[in-house]
């Protein structure tokens, strides 16, 4: 049997994975697929055939390195599979980049899905601000250890009627469903597709787990991506298993909560610090590079803009989860998820408890936001401090069970607050400005893009002319 013939047997184009101790299916939606010059005949077929060499994903890593030394050839003779392994073990790592690319369809607990959104490439999440939670088909996720567990089962499901109730209920009154969600329980399934190449799978692969992961991640990891690997691309998967690559990713420092507070502090004594309405608080910390840097960086083509990379401004962040989950999403810049100290959120009562409730107008897209009436306002606020008071008393309760405070945190409503360092470019800032000064943008992000907004312009006036002139696309009253 030839080589090709050996490859086409193991090839398994598998669609669906799951792994019970996190709750997370990924499903495999796509992958590149060779377009031969006979699919041109097939124009207008009801089904048009892909030959299996075609669909094969190895042979794509080797055309991709093949094309460097000029020989453009889909041939898989006796050497092609050496060949992939050669790649590896001397890092010519970009025709895995380029050769095979995924669509994954990721359905898992909002609480870990937080990692997926730090790695490459592209990203489109569910949102639950155009679709509400579904209670009838969607559940809360209560992590396998804890079920056959009689004395903790019920307060999971104590936590999870309260919020069920009141997340209804907040629908029921005409509250906007951005703002509903924030009933939710830290342990809602979210789903989204995440397009990423088999290098960058590979790369995550590699790294030396550590303990600023969530264990759920290590674990998706290895049940779910490492069997993808197997299957999709199995020439690619002997080479990787054979002699595993560990990329180290502990370097040395501790990470208990005292050492990180006092390394916080230093940090905040050189920012200036300002608090976002009742949301949140931003530390600027020094601003790097100027308008002198800019103006030489911009010489450059094909798209002066990547230029505005030449300077930057880092922010540390205290602000809730669900508005880190939409700012994460600039993913240009730099992102760091400091730990979160669960037991001290729940004590000092670190949640965002809103002032006012809205509703949702117009479609998506295009919606429009009015305050509730004060009086259901009211009414809304005693309801949503009582249920987080609900939550608090459900996790201490779960801590003296022992349950560690990233399970009992599960527990929790969508609006604790944390802490976050992000580093932006100029261009990335731009960007953000536009997408979140826009009115689409929910208000609670807005805040904080205002808040930033005129200490970018104060130390960069030049290229906010630029910005207001040429490269602003969003609708805010804010710049004129
Ligand atoms: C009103 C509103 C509603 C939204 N609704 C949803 C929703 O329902 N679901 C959802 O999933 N998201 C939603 N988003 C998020 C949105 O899809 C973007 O992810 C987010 O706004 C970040 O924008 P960006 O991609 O332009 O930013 P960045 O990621 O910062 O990209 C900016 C630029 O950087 C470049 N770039 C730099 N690095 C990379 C890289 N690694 N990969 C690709 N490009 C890179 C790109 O060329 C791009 O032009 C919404 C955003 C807004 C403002």
């Amino acid at each position: 049997m030839g080589n090709l013939d050996v490859l086409k047997k193991r090839f398994n184009p598998r669609r669906f994975y799951r792994d019970e101790t996190t709750g997370t299916e990924i499903e495999v939606d796509g992958a590149f697929v060779r377009i031969d010059p006979s699919l041109e005949s097939q124009r207008g077929k009801e089904v048009i055939e892909i030959p299996l060499e075609d669909l094969l994903q190895d042979p794509a890593v080797i055309r991709s390195a093949r094309v460097s030394t000029g020989r453009d050839t889909k041939d898989i003779n006796e050497k092609a599979g050496r060949l992939i392994e050669k790649l590896y073990s001397g890092h010519h790592e970009t025709p895995f980049e380029g050769g095979v690319t995924l669509r994954l369809k990721v359905i898992t607990p909002i609480c870990y899905a937080e990692p997926f959104f730090q790695l490459p490439l592209s990203h489109n999440e569910r949102s639950l601000r155009y679709s509400a939670y579904n209670f009838e088909t969607e559940h809360f996720f209560i992590p396998p250890v804890y079920r056959a567990k009689q004395w903790i089962v019920p307060v999971y499901e104590e936590g999870e009627r309260e919020s069920q109730k009141l997340y209804q209920f907040f629908l029921s009154q005409g509250v906007s469903r951005e703002q509903a969600r924030f009933a939710l329980l830290f342990r809602f399934f979210t789903e989204f597709y995440w397009t990423v190449s088999l290098r960058h799978l590979l790369e995550i692969l590699s790294w030396e787990p550590n303990v600023l992961t969530p264990a759920a991640f290590w674990s998706i990891r290895d049940n779910l991506i490492a069997q993808i690997i197997k299957d999709w691309t199995p020439w690619t998967a002997d080479v990787v298993f054979e002699k595993p690559r560990l990329t180290p990713t502990n370097f040395g420092l501790s990470h208990s909560s005292e050492i990180i507070e006092a390394m916080l502090e230093t940090l905040k004594k050189q920012a200036q610090k300002e608090d976002v309405v009742s949301i949140g608080s931003i530390w600027f910390l020094p601003v790097c590079g100027n308008d002198e840097i800019l103006k030489l960086g911009v010489l450059t083509n094909p798209n002066p803009r990547r230029g505005f990379g030449h300077a930057s401004m880092t922010f540390l962040l205290n602000i809730p989860i669900f508005v880190y989950r939409q700012w994460v999403r600039h993913r240009y810049g730099a992102w760091s998820a400091l730990p979160t100290n669960f037991d001290e959120v729940v004590h000092h009562r670190d949640f965002y408890l809103p002032l006012s409730w809205r509703r949702q107008l117009g479609g998506a897209m295009d919606y429009n936001y009015e305050e509730v009436e004060p009086e259901l306002s009211s009414k809304l606020r005693l309801m949503f401090f009582n249920f987080v008071e609900g939550c608090c008393r459900r996790y201490r309760r779960l801590r003296q069970f022992g349950v560690p405070p990233q399970d009992a945190a599960l527990n929790l409503p969508y609006v604790f607050r944390v802490k976050r360092l992000w580093t932006a470019n100029v261009e990335s800032l731009m960007n953000f400005f536009s997408l979140r000064c826009d009115k689409q943008a929910q208000w609670e992000i807005r805040q904080f893009a205002h808040a930033i907004y005129p200490r970018f312009r104060k130390s960069f006036p030049w290229v906010n002319e630029i910005f207001l002139r040429y490269l602003n696309f969003g609708k805010s009253s804010i710049f004129r």
